[in-house]
């Protein structure tokens, strides 16, 4: 991957920027996810609001310099999302928008419905959420047991099921819940819901690391929807169905691997800062990490081009996201180490960092899920070897 463009960097710059307004409150959010409220007067939580809204339907983006910046594509994601998560990845989670639904309904969409959601983007600072992870089971999407179900008369469903560790569940006011509508794979799909909607309960999954974003479980008592409501109504059920889905998640893992780097990033950052009188050995092991990180980086970039380019085609994003998560635990553990017994009471937000390190490991596919894509790809030889294999500075290879 080339350096980053002079648009790029501009992006960048600003977001280092609206970053270090955010990194104050990473803490008081750990301890009270509410906090995010308080902040709407961020310049993040402001433009993260309207971020990722297609041309089509945006009358106002983002324009710094003179360049305009829609977000939409994984590339222009990824360098908003490092370094945002720079500044705190519990706050990167826990900021309204588009996220992960704004992906989905950009893909298989029809107008009307992305008429309806990035009209209600535009309102107004609004949360979105994305449940596809039940009580039984995140990993595989296919196994999903959420019903909808066709009323008797004819003038709509109902959606019936469970959803379990669901992002920003409890603040969002309209989300994508994936269900399916009959058996096999040609029966899955997803729908736009309103949290207000009767039958519709989200109740606070209590987590160890990126509280900000308040994991939360749905409980869909026969939510009612309309017809219009089943995302990509217009596409076979195969292209609206796993099809879909798997180029949404291909487009959307680079930006996990993106907040990866940039919570590494930050830990490196921190022992820079903190550990002024480094031994020879520590500073050496430091470069060492350095250099990891910015590989790393130029990984999860490449996967982004890659996926930009071609959504269906995820197993450079799967690559990045795999090694990105790794060297995050492994840098933020490190980080730890560097302070001394101790650290984790003397340094609360290197504490933070860890605890939300391994939180990564569970978005958007665990690493075993990423391995296998990486090993299939392998396998057809779609790789000429495998990107960033080999010991590291902080965690060994594996
Ligand atoms: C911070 C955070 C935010 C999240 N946000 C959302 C969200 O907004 N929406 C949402 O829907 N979900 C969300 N999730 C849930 C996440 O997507 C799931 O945790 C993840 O998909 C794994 O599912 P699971 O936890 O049910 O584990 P399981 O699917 O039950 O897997 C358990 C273990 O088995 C392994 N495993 C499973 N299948 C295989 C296989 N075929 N081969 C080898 N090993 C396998 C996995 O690697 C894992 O280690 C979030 C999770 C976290 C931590």
């Amino acid at each position: 991957m080339p350096q980053l463009d002079h648009r790029l960097r501009l992006l960048r710059r600003h977001a280092r920027g609206w970053a270090a307004e955010l990194r104050p409150y990473a803490l008081d959010l750990d301890g009270d996810p509410d906090v995010v409220l308080r902040l709407r007067d961020a310049t993040a939580f402001h433009h993260a609001a309207r971020l990722q809204i297609p041309a089509a339907f945006n009358p106002s983006p983002l324009v710094l310099a003179g360049e305009r910046f829609l977000l939409t594509s994984a590339l222009e994601r990824v360098v908003f999302c490092e370094e945002i998560a720079r500044g705190d990845l519990g706050m990167m989670l826990a900021l309204p928008g588009a996220s992960m639904s704004g992906v989905l309904v950009a893909a298989i969409g029809d107008r009307a419905q992305q008429e309806w959601f990035y009209g209600r983007l535009l309102e107004r600072p609004t949360w979105t959420f994305f449940a596809l992870t039940e009580p039984d089971g995140g990993t595989d999407a296919a196994g999903l047991r959420t019903r909808a179900t066709e009323s008797t008369d004819g003038c709509g469903w109902h959606l019936t099921g469970r959803k379990r560790y669901i992002s920003n569940a409890l603040r969002a006011s309209m989300g994508v819940v994936f269900h399916r509508t009959g058996d096999g794979p040609l029966g899955l799909g997803a729908a736009l819901v309103d949290t207000t909607a009767a039958g519709f309960t989200a109740t606070a999954v209590p987590t160890l690391g990126v509280r900000g974003a308040q994991l939360g479980a749905l409980h869909l008592d026969a939510v009612p929807i309309t017809a219009e409501q089943l995302l990509g109504r217009h596409l076979s059920p195969m292209r609206r169905g796993s099809w879909g889905w798997q180029r949404t998640f291909n487009l959307l893992r680079p930006t996990v691997a993106a907040m990866a780097v940039g919570l590494a990033q930050a830990a490196c950052d921190h022992v820079r800062e903190h550990r002024r009188v480094l031994r020879p050995d520590e500073r050496d092991l430091l470069a060492r990490v350095a250099g990891e990180i910015e590989g790393v980086r130029r990984l999860t970039r490449r996967a982004a081009v890659a996926v930009d380019a071609d959504s269906g085609s995820g197993h450079l994003a799967s690559a990045a996201k795999l090694r990105a998560t790794r060297l995050a635990i492994g840098v933020t553990r490190w980080a730890l180490g560097s302070f001394g017994p101790g650290a984790r009471l003397d340094q609360p937000l290197l504490d933070k960092f860890a605890r939300d390190a391994t939180a990564l490991e569970y978005m958007e596919g665990t690493g075993n899920v990423q391995r296998l894509a990486v090993a299939a790809a392998l396998d057809r030889g779609a790789f000429d070897g495998y990107p960033g294999v080999g010991p590291t500075a902080t965690t060994g290879g594996r």
